[in-house]
């Protein structure tokens, strides 16, 4: 089958056969695209007679499948054109095909005709779809006067404007790091030093940006300058986001208030598998109290090794957290994380993981040069069904000037059974992309590469739906993160892993046993890990929890830090300015290890003898990839589980202390 649109037209991306497109061409193919889906709601609401699937949940589905490309590839654009022109136009559409969504979603004749449709043929994905919509529809308040939605609609409409502003400051402003003495970057790798030459006056600049942050975080010896790194990173689009946070915050609970709902969280939980902002509450203290015992024993083992080093030592700040890990794994587990990094560029990395998801999920990947890409940077993937086409995705996987600056998978284009195949991108921020630079990843850019390509091959394979609107990634909001972190588990299997590894320069496999100590150094810190996730939900539970007039993120922020995590706070951290969870997750960064769990779980069906070739990942695939979200969350588990999910798989990982992950980061998306 080859690309359709449900348009059936011309265009199905804002680019050119050559990737090329600029401002006035993206308005208009936007545009087309919104008069297009007018035209659908316009004829469903034309409708006289009986209300049938295909005479109005076809066309609410049309609009849905449109609106959904338009923001999507709008939004892309926004995060990846190299042109700021584009990228500005791109954010202005972007904000266009919110309002359209938005007034859809508060269209009371829209919603009383999927009232009427009747169901009595419709299967179980069509019912589940139909009900999901008519509950959004309630969410949104639909059933309000006029007036109402209409101050809804402006609420909803000024908040996408915030929400997208937010996100753009953080994109574009990159603090810098200067240097003048060469020797402040003792402990970093070659290749690093390499890629940070001195300028004619002797100057050496380091930006916020991931590849360049992360690795003095890691391994520079100058406590100053990982400090001068931390504040950096964490004043970045400060103070330009404290305001518009604060307002943002103001209009969510103003939605929630009219909508009847005592907080933006309590809101944005109700159509979710967690409920309500108490249960969220309860899950946040169980972990609390679960991690507890264990981050207690893992700080004081590091303080006590950090003071051997270095007497006199009072208590280790945020700032020293990344590089006193990274020394006692070297002496406790005999593993220096640079001893693997030359087993890791980028391109025999991206290689494996494709090998790896195909071997896995019984599909296979054909570059497709023949397909626009944004940036020569990019490339394009077909992805292949037992020899039919089935779906694109692309990879734009390194820093730019102007890129958005995070990790994460977008889905482009719902698939829809028949009718158009799904697309999706990964937007990512790792080593390498450039010539002479082989790209050298830390073991934690790895599995964060495994994780988004979980993302990936949900948005892909779960395109197979009748209904855009149940296609793809459309579970409830915080089972999405599942398909991504059950992957994560994979990178740790030593067989896995020697397919792929090679020495960059010897082309030497990486060592079993070398797997083995990077497996039980990386475990080391995951009670550790776990309080520093459970910081960032709290916060941003805590933040849409309490009436925003009288909240002060910074004074939350400390309290938050200190009462949840060990280490010394450091003054001047604005971290919020910079944590766009908050604009996508809102109040629902709990999402990760909600789903950590589940994950963990579900990745203990595996034979761990035979993780790739044996029968799971398949009886995986059709249970809870394939389904999308035509089920309810809950179902997906128990129909692959054969049972309700249980916490015990990860209350052995956290006490096992065996295979781990990176635990000093906001979560990749
Ligand atoms: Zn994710």
């Amino acid at each position: 089958m080859n690309h359709l649109s449900v348009e059936e037209s011309k265009g199905l991306h804002p680019w050119n056969k050559e990737g090329y497109v600029d401002a006035a061409g993206l308005e208009q193919w936007v545009r087309d695209r919104l008069a297009w889906q007018q035209q659908q709601i316009d004829t469903l609401l034309a409708v006289t007679g009986d209300k049938t699937l295909e005479n109005t949940l076809r066309a609410y589905d049309n609009a849905v499948a449109t609106l959904s490309a338009a923001g999507s590839l709008a939004s892309l654009l926004d995060s990846v054109h190299p042109d700021k022109e584009v990228r500005d136009k791109a954010r202005e559409l972007t904000q266009a095909v919110a309002e359209a969504a938005t007034a859809l979603s508060l269209n009371q004749g829209v919603y009383r005709a999927l009232a009427a449709i009747d169901m009595a043929s419709a299967d179980p994905a069509t019912t589940h779809y139909v009900s999901q919509t008519l509950l959004n529809y309630r969410l949104a308040g639909v059933d309000k006067d006029d007036a109402t939605r209409a101050h809804l609609r402006a609420l909803s409409d000024k908040a996408t404007l915030l929400s997208l502003t937010f996100a753009k400051n953080v994109q574009e402003n990159v603090n810098r790091v200067e240097l003048t003495d060469a020797a402040e970057l003792d402990g970093l790798p070659e290749d690093y030093l390499r890629n940070h030459p001195p300028n004619a006056e002797g100057v050496i600049t380091l930006t916020t940006d991931y590849p360049d942050m992360q690795p003095v975080m890691t391994f520079a010896r100058s406590a100053e300058l990982r400090l001068r790194m931390f504040r950096a990173y964490n004043t970045r689009a400060y103070p330009a986001n404290r305001p518009l946070l604060l307002d943002l915050l103001a209009v969510r609970q103003e939605i929630a208030t009219i909508l009847g709902f005592a907080s933006w969280a309590d809101l944005a939980t109700a159509n979710q598998m967690m409920g309500s902002a108490a249960n969220l509450k309860k899950f946040i203290g169980e972990l609390e109290l679960a991690s507890r015992a264990g981050a207690e024993r893992e700080y004081a083992m590091v303080l006590a090794f950090a003071r051997k080093q270095q007497p006199g030592l009072a208590k280790l700040k945020s700032s020293d957290r990344g590089y006193w890990y990274e020394l006692f794994r070297r002496e406790a587990f005999d593993f220096d994380s640079q001893s693997v990094r030359p087993y890791f560029p980028y391109q025999a990395v991206e290689k494996g993981i494709l090998d790896t998801a195909a071997r896995l999920f019984h599909v296979s990947f054909q570059p497709n040069r023949e397909a626009g890409v944004w940036h020569p940077q990019v490339s394009a993937w077909d992805v292949y069904d037992r020899g039919q086409l089935c779906g694109r995705f692309y990879l734009d996987m390194h820093p730019r000037e102007g890129k958005d600056k995070w990790f994460s998978a977008a889905p482009l284009i719902p698939g829809i059974e028949g009718r158009q195949l799904p697309e999706a991108a990964l937007i990512c921020n790792f080593p390498g992309g450039k010539p002479d630079d082989p790209g050298l990843m830390q073991y934690s850019d790895v599995v964060t590469f495994f994780h988004e390509f979980g993302h990936l091959m949900h948005a892909i394979l779960g395109g197979r739906q009748p209904w855009a609107g149940v296609s793809g990634i459309a579970t409830e909001g915080d089972f999405v993160e599942v398909p991504s972190q059950m992957l994560e588990e994979f990178f740790h299997d030593a067989r896995l892993l020697a397919s792929f590894a090679r020495h960059y320069q010897t082309g030497e496999p990486i060592a079993e046993a070398l797997v083995e100590r990077m497996n039980r150094a990386s475990a080391f810190g995951r009670a550790d890990g776990i309080r520093t996730q459970l910081f960032y939900t709290s916060y941003s539970l805590d933040v849409h929890n309490q009436p925003p007039q009288e909240l002060n993120p910074d004074a939350l922020l400390e309290e938050g830090y200190k009462r949840m995590l060990p280490y010394e706070w450091v003054d001047g951290n604005r971290m919020y300015a910079s944590f766009t969870h908050l604009i996508g997750y809102s109040s629902n960064y709990y999402t990760y290890m909600f789903d950590k769990v589940i994950a963990l779980d579900f990745f203990g069906q595996f034979d761990r003898a035979n993780l790739i070739e044996g029968p799971t990942a398949m009886r995986y695939r059709k249970a809870i990839l394939e389904p999308g979200g035509s089920k309810p969350g809950t179902r997906l588990i128990e129909d692959f589980l054969g049972r309700r999910q249980k916490m015990d798989a990860f209350a052995e990982w956290v006490g096992e202390e065996f295979a781990g992950s990176s635990a000093n980061q906001q979560e990749k998306g």
